[in-house]
């Protein structure tokens, strides 16, 4: 059973071991332990709808609560500490495409807007109920969830847009295939949203990011219906699935997607790398995104967090043994930063990666530790996202947020985000564990993925005016960095302010127009993404 507030399966609970507990406490000092609001309260609480009913329109109250917000951090604040302020008039399933025009249909006729609903794991505020006179209502694509048509041939599989991740894998790995697609929220997630938010997995070096795997569709605007062919590359003017990539549901919803398979991988080996230090961490990361080494995944994490990771690891004396391999091997653990680097694919060409990258590992003095900590890596994947369940029933809110830049600016940029954070605390009297990795890396820049946890305050007000206050500052620092605002969690309301500095006045203008031809009403998913 998913947790109503909170992240994942209510059954899963991680805590995190005490050397890493103490960690957080040294850094962050002690949280407010709020009692969580009441989900009776909450259901109490949800004013009456001002839709008008239609059979394919749930007016539940608990329905309305659970498609009213998604993964972010003020959506946590309002929903444990009972002040998320809107909820949609309405929640649809439909079945089919037969009634999901019906439903946009009424919409229409209604004057009702609509938000699209995939898995509702979005982090930067995507499904926040905007505040307007005009009824809302939650369009889930939950049960639009099934495999319509698998080419192999073609290497092509045509999926319903609300099917989650773990249906999908099944359902291609049972004939041998796999999209390939991983983000970590991959429980929870789907395919509409992956391609709605440009969504990037944890190994796109191979597969590729979702824009890379998208291959078409069919997208219901308002307008009438637009059908993206599965070209396997056309010169034919610009490509408009590059409108619907990212568009947050306001090109209208997509309803099947078109995407590009593999055949399962022979392997899928992650191994685990320890630099002495930062720069040696980072070039040696550079030097192999810049040959034509096929890794799937780098993962670069800076020392504070590497120091984070071994303690969540929790075995003690295997740690400390390896700290022990270490400095035998002259890294000493002060500064020491880890890697996972992954290969996929065939025995020869990974086995033939391996030799070429570890060949550049040892240049830049990393050592390389194996399988064992990949595997541990591969084994919770998932998993490490239920850590800011029991971290905030200890006191504690976890944010995170991303940026991609091109290399020159990769570690100024990293240590500036960082800086800001810690400032904006500091002013407030407080403090917090603030740390970094590069999460994806690319031959001209890398990612940068940073977490912040902090001590939530007395009420979920202040907390939330802390969290503002630290989201404009590390935002701010994005901008003067010159990274972009988003690499793979995407605009929604909350980077909506930042997004001008990347696309110009004249961009902005341009999306403007499309989204008003495709929706002249302004009825889909109307204060998202565009200022
Ligand atoms: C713990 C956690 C880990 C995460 N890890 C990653 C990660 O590794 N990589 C990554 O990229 N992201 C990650 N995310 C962010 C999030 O999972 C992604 O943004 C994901 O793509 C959202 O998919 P969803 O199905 O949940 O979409 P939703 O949250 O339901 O919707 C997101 C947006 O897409 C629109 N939308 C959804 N479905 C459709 C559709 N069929 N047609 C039109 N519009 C639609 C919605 O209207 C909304 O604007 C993570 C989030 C969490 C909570």
């Amino acid at each position: 059973m998913q947790r109503w507030n909170g992240w994942g399966d209510e059954n899963i609970k991680l805590d995190p071991p005490p050397p890493a507990l103490e960690i957080l406490q040294n850094l962050a000092g002690s949280g407010q332990i709020w009692p969580d609001y009441p989900l009776a309260k909450f259901i109490g609480r949800i004013p009456p709808s001002r839709l008008t009913a239609h059979p394919l329109i749930s007016f539940d109250a608990r329905l309305r609560l659970d498609h009213a917000h998604g993964q972010s951090l003020p959506e946590w604040i309002g929903l444990r500490g009972g002040t998320l302020p809107r909820f949609p008039d309405g929640v649809a399933r439909p079945a089919n495409g037969a009634e999901l025009r019906e439903l946009l249909k009424f919409c229409a006729a209604q004057d009702v807007i609509v938000i699209p609903y995939g898995g509702g794991t979005s982090v930067v505020g995507q499904l926040a109920v905007p505040q307007t006179e005009r009824p809302v209502l939650s369009l889930s694509l939950e049960r639009l969830n099934r495999l319509v048509a698998l080419e192999t041939d073609n290497r092509l599989a045509v999926f319903e847009a609300g099917i989650r991740g773990p249906q999908l894998e099944r359902s291609l790995n049972a004939k041998g295939f796999t999209l390939g697609h991983y983000p970590q929220s991959f429980e929870y997630s789907s395919l509409g949203g992956w391609v709605a938010t440009r969504s990037s997995g944890q190994q796109s070096g191979h597969y590729g990011r979702i824009e890379d795997l998208f291959a078409g569709g069919e997208v219901l605007t308002p307008r009438g219906s637009m059908n993206l062919p599965p070209f396997p590359a056309s010169a034919a003017g610009p490509d408009l699935r590059q409108l619907v990539l990212g568009s947050e549901g306001k090109m209208g919803v997509l309803t099947n997607v078109i995407v590009r398979i593999s055949p399962l991988p022979e392997r899928d080996h992650v191994y685990g790398v320890f630099f002495p230090a930062w720069e040696e961490g980072r070039n040696a990361v550079q030097h192999i995104a810049g040959t034509d080494i096929p890794f799937s995944l780098m993962r670069l994490s800076n020392p504070l967090e590497t120091t984070t990771n071994l303690a969540l690891a929790g075995n003690e004396r295997q740690i400390s043994l390896l700290r022990h391999y270490l400095g035998l091997r002259g890294i000493g653990d002060r500064n020491f930063c880890m890697c996972l680097i992954g290969f996929t694919g065939s025995r020869r060409t990974t086995t033939a990666a391996r030799g070429a990258a570890s060949s550049i590992i040892r240049h830049h003095k990393g050592i390389w530790i194996g399988k064992p900590m990949g595997r541990a890596w591969q084994k919770n994947r998932f998993r490490s996202a239920y850590l800011r369940n029991s971290l905030w029933d200890r006191g504690y809110a976890v944010d995170t947020l991303e940026t991609a830049l091109t290399w020159d600016k990769v570690t100024p940029a990293m240590q500036s985000i960082e800086k800001s954070i810690h400032e904006k605390l500091q002013a407030g009297n407080q403090s917090g564990h603030v740390f970094s990795h590069l999460s994806h890396v690319y031959p001209s820049g890398s990612s940068i993925y940073t977490t912040v946890i902090f001590p939530l305050a007395e009420s979920p007000e202040q907390t939330l005016e802390i969290w503002q206050r630290i989201k404009h500052a590390a935002s701010r620092a994005v901008v003067a960095a010159g990274g972009t605002i988003s690499h793979q969690h995407g605009v929604g309301r909350d980077h909506r302010p930042y997004l001008a500095f990347e696309k110009g006045g004249l961009g902005i203008s341009t999306l403007q127009e499309v989204f008003k031809h495709v929706d002249p009403d302004q009825r889909m998913n109307p204060d998202k993404l565009l200022p």
